[in-house]
């Protein structure tokens, strides 16, 4: 089936009700199975199952019917074998990296990732004895260059939070699997699958926030991890075990809702912000627009040719006259709540350097392009009109 009726039917349950209704019944949509633990049915098929945790269900953390019905879901739209959930992007991407290396290993990461990302690797990982090397994905020799025989793990994030830098998925994953023994991980949070598959080019997990446009409404956070049985099942056991960040069945059956208009909504974000972004690459109070659809864009081309569908509602803006000017503007927005997170069917405005950046140095922000005078904008599914005469009202204050 095509994409957008996969979002509506794959592995879509209709759960038997249990009881005496006559005729039986099922339910339209699974309910939400809102319990920490499960009756078993005997003492071996405990023993069995407490060894067996993908086969059927013993206590939340290691799995639930909702999360179950979501991750298959998951895998189904990123062409994988499996897929896990968790309760929030940090909680997949942690869990992901941490089910690859180890004390003593190296990584490769872009030099624009998104800033609690960053934090992992340079802040918490580097005091565990895990070294590490930030790069310029988006050149692939770079990424090449900054292998060393202890690397262990490259991970990116294309399209990049927040200046949208796009890398080839494909081509750094022929540099990575010339060596033994590194995964690539890519965080495609930005894209979603309805963008963008990372596995069919070549990568061997998937990590998104389903924080965003998965879930779409702003309603709920979590994680997804997607890639072959064996890492998934790695990733489950002992990683989720142990590190806990289980995601809650009333957010995995709240993001099965979010997900079956992930098409419609995809659609409209993309040319929404393809308007908007053509709107202020000409406005006279804006210095440049960072949106992969531009043929300005320094990395267009790689997004015409590993994207589909579209490129995606996220765009970056610098603003002439520098913070006060961010300041006028986020404080006159009319329209575009001024909030991080991104990816909901509303527009939304943050000041990346202070709020999802402000972890990295001044020195490796401006480095990264990531500058004092620069918005990040959300665009929404409203009417487009509406956003553009939002955008241009306050920026006429500056
Ligand atoms: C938001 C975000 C994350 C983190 O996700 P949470 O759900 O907030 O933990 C990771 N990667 C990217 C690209 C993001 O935008």
């Amino acid at each position: 089936m095509s994409i957008n009726t996969d979002l509506l039917h794959a592995h879509q349950l209709h759960a038997r009700l249990t009881g005496s209704y006559k005729p039986e019944a099922m339910a339209h949509i699974s309910p939400i199975y809102q319990t920490s633990t499960y009756v078993l049915e005997d003492f071996d098929s405990a023993v069995y199952l407490n060894q067996h945790v993908d086969e059927g269900f013993v206590y939340t953390r290691f799995g639930s019917p909702n999360c179950d019905e979501l991750e298959k879901k998951i895998a189904h739209l990123e062409h994988a074998e499996a897929a896990i959930s968790l309760a929030s992007g940090l909680g997949a991407i942690s869990t992901a990296v941490l089910s690859i290396v180890k004390a003593g290993d190296h990584v490769v990461f872009g030099d624009v990732i998104y800033g609690c990302s960053y934090t992992l690797f340079a802040k918490v990982l580097s005091r565990l004895g895990v070294t590490y090397t930030r790069v310029d994905t988006s050149n692939v020799q770079a990424v090449a260059d900054a292998i060393q025989p202890n690397t262990s793990l490259v991970y990116v994030e294309t399209p990049a939070n927040p200046t949208l830098k796009i890398s080839d998925i494909a081509a750094i994953s022929e540099v990575v699997h010339q060596h033994e023994g590194i995964t690539l991980i890519v965080d495609s949070t930005f894209a979603s699958p309805y963008l963008q598959n990372p596995l069919d080019l070549g990568a061997d997990l998937v990590v998104h926030s389903a924080t965003k446009y998965l879930c779409g409404h702003g309603t709920v956070t979590a994680g997804v991890v997607a890639g072959s049985k064996e890492r998934i099942d790695r990733c489950r056991m002992p990683y989720l075990q142990c590190f806990g960040a289980v995601l809650d069945p009333f957010a995995a059956w709240l993001l099965m809702q979010g997900m079956k208009t992930l098409g419609v909504r995809m659609e409209r974000h993309c040319s929404n912000a393809m308007k908007v972004a053509q709107f202020l690459e000409k406005h006279p109070k804006v210095d440049r627009v960072y949106y992969p659809g531009l043929e300005s864009h320094p990395t267009h081309e790689i997004a015409k040719k590993q994207m589909h569908n579209g490129y995606g509602g996220m765009m970056s803006v610098d603003i002439k006259g520098g913070v006060d000017a961010v300041r006028k503007v986020m404080n006159n927005m009319k329209i575009f709540s001024l909030a991080t997170s991104l990816g909901n069917v509303d527009s939304l405005i943050q000041h990346s350097p202070t709020m999802s950046h402000f972890d990295m140095s001044p020195e490796e922000r401006h480095a990264a392009s990531i500058f004092d005078g620069q918005v990040r904008l959300s665009i929404g599914i409203e009417d487009v009109e509406d956003l553009i005469e939002d955008l241009d009202q306050a920026l006429k204050l500056v």
